[in-house]
């Protein structure tokens, strides 16, 4: 192995008050040698939670035990991993933002690499299911997050459609109750906004202009679509009226966030006339309402951006919340008999989700519960591809992608404490879902009502203190943005390398037997930590940073060699490629 400086091994600074040779304190002065290990496994891009797998070569029998990285795509699981996913992200918006033609994924034949990937998921969700049954939960969340990764990897190998639904928590997500469909009530559709409308052409592709000089540039945009106001706050995002502060508008619009996005989008297309693409993410404002960055493919007029989101709104038709009837200390009951939610004094059966919404069917001035819209703050710049604005556009885009909803802002003062917990008490009585357990509390029983509910105890996503509301997926990106999944990003790195390196078997894993390999038959198996051929977590991540040093090394060397390029090397080399993380 190359003699490499591994950082971190440096002698540590002698501290001022240095404590007697041999006391405790200066044991404990002492960094712990296993922790030192994991800093130098994040700074080498060695995955500190990696997933033993079993290999075994069908015509040799030989066996290996293989680390897949776990994949994590925050920080706090696992540093490595969430910084690979963001260098992806990052060339996925790269790629699809100034492209100059439609991307079009080409259509693939069933290979063997495919079926292998199939049999690998099957003893996957086997595992799971073990795990599963013997109740072994943080196995069951590691073997989900492995079935995560050979799933993208599935889809990296041009598999259309899941292989199987993923796994719920609870209650499945299947049709009407009672079998009887439900009409919707032309009250309780959408109304359209007050837009002119194109009809929408298959172009995702902007405008090329021509400068005087005859150069044709092709520029983008940058786009920041923000919530309304709730009252006035001071810079560090506290309110300056806290009783005024209308947190039940605040919680609701969280809530309701990504259909307002939808219904933008929607209406842009309409409005513009051509299939606008876009990538983006959503994150937390200081003042804790969510907004939400996006680059735009091509241009569009920031009147029409301007008047698109002050035209869209998203108005839910669901029933009333005016009165909380009950409390989660004094809760419906559930009765067997009936078969239904009931009042713990008068056993009368609360109103079933069916009746409630045949009541404001039949309102002729029902209006909508809620109806969520942009603020007037919407912000919008020209980008011109290549720039150095353009890379400082996208790292700002990522900034807050590993990271946790409720850590992208630390509340650090009382004032911040006290602003968070008042939005999380809204937001806990706030329903998520049509089968959201909180409608308890206001006297509708949910579709799909059921013994298992806690009545104000829902386990939703949008109810916890650190989602801030923000439930569901915070990267957004558009169908034709870059004609390429996160792996087929992932692959086309690691193609650079080794093209580079003249290295033709894999690396490590799943993905590498991709077909350009020659075709070895392997068989994978999930290893157990405990197996007597799984070496201890240490010596794997030993083993990792020696292997990913000498690796690294390599890779600058061949760098320099090849610092005279071969043609069309430069080109297809993905911008973001650098040794780590690999
Ligand atoms: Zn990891
Ligand atoms: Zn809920």
């Amino acid at each position: 192995m190359t003699a490499a400086t591994l950082p971190g091994l440096e002698p540590a600074p002698t501290p001022a008050a240095t404590p007697r040779p041999g006391s405790r304190a200066a044991r404990m002065a002492l960094p712990r040698s296993v922790d030192v290990l994991k800093e130098i496994a994040t700074e080498y891009g060695v995955c500190v939670r990696p997933l033993p797998m079993r290999r075994t070569d069908l015509d040799t029998g030989l066996t290996e035990v293989i680390d897949l990285p776990c994949g994590a795509t925050r920080e706090d699981k696992c540093a490595p991993c969430a910084k690979k996913n963001r260098r992806l992200r990052q060339a996925q918006i790269r790629e699809g933002w100034h492209r100059d033609d439609e991307p079009l994924p080409p259509p693939e034949p069933a290979t063997e690499e495919q079926k292998a990937l199939i049999l690998l998921r099957g003893h996957l969700e086997f595992s799971r299911d073990e795990a599963s049954r013997a109740a072994q939960w943080d196995q069951v969340a590691d073997l989900d997050e492995a079935i995560h990764e050979v799933e993208d990897a599935i889809a990296a190998e041009g598999l259309r459609g899941r292989v199987a639904p993923p796994h719920s928590t609870g209650d499945e997500d299947q049709d009407d109750d009672t079998g009887r469909r439900r009409k919707r009530s032309t009250k309780r559709r959408q109304d359209a906004p007050e837009l002119p409308r194109r009809k929408v052409e298959r172009r995702t592709v902007g405008k090329t202009y021509t400068a005087s000089d005859g150069s044709t540039y092709r520029p983008s945009m940058w786009l920041t679509l923000t919530l309304d106001s709730y009252g006035p706050v001071r810079p560090d995002g506290t309110p300056v009226n806290p009783d005024r502060y209308d947190y039940r508008r605040a919680a609701w619009d969280a809530v309701h966030f990504p259909r307002l996005l939808d219904r933008f989008w929607q209406n842009l297309r309409r409005c513009e006339g051509w299939n606008v693409q876009y990538a983006g993410c959503v994150e937390p404002q200081r003042r804790l309402a969510p907004h939400a960055h996006f680059a735009i493919r091509g241009t569009i007029p920031r009147d029409t951006l301007r008047t698109v989101a002050a035209a869209t709104y998203h108005q839910v038709w669901w029933p009333a919340v005016d009165v909380q009837r009950y409390t989660a200390d004094r809760p419906p009951v559930w009765d067997e008999d009936a078969s239904a939610w009931v009042d713990p004094d008068t056993r009368r059966p609360l109103t079933t989700w069916g009746e409630a919404l045949d009541a404001l069917d039949e309102d002729p001035d029902a209006e909508p519960v809620h109806v969520a819209r942009f603020g007037a703050q919407v912000d919008a710049r020209g980008v011109m591809p290549g720039t150095a604005d353009a890379e400082r556009t996208i790292r700002y885009v990522t900034k807050y992608i590993t990271k946790h909803t409720g850590d992208c802002h630390k509340a650090t003062t009382d004032r911040q404490r006290k602003h968070l917990d008042r939005l999380w008490h809204a937001l806990r009585v706030t329903p998520c879902t049509d089968r959201c357990a909180n409608w308890l509390l206001y006297g509708v029983q949910p579709k799909k009502a059921n013994a298992k509910l806690k009545p104000g105890r829902c386990r939703g996503k949008v109810h916890q203190r650190d989602t801030l509301g923000i439930g569901g997926r915070r990267i957004l990106i558009s169908r034709d943005w870059s004609g390429k999944t996160l792996s087929d990003h992932k692959h086309d790195v690691r193609a650079w390398v080794r093209a580079l390196l003249g290295v033709t078997v894999g690396l490590d894993g799943v993905d590498d037997q991709g077909a350009t390999v020659e075709p070895v038959r392997h068989a994978w198996e999930l290893a157990r930590p405990d197996d007597a051929d799984v070496p201890s977590l240490t010596h794997r991540l030993l083993r990792s940073i020696g292997e990913r040093a000498r690796w690294r090394s390599e890779l600058l060397a061949a760098k320099d060699r090849a610092a005279q390029p071969h043609p069309g090397e430069t080109t297809n080399r993905p911008a973001s490629t650098t040794g780590e993380g690999l």
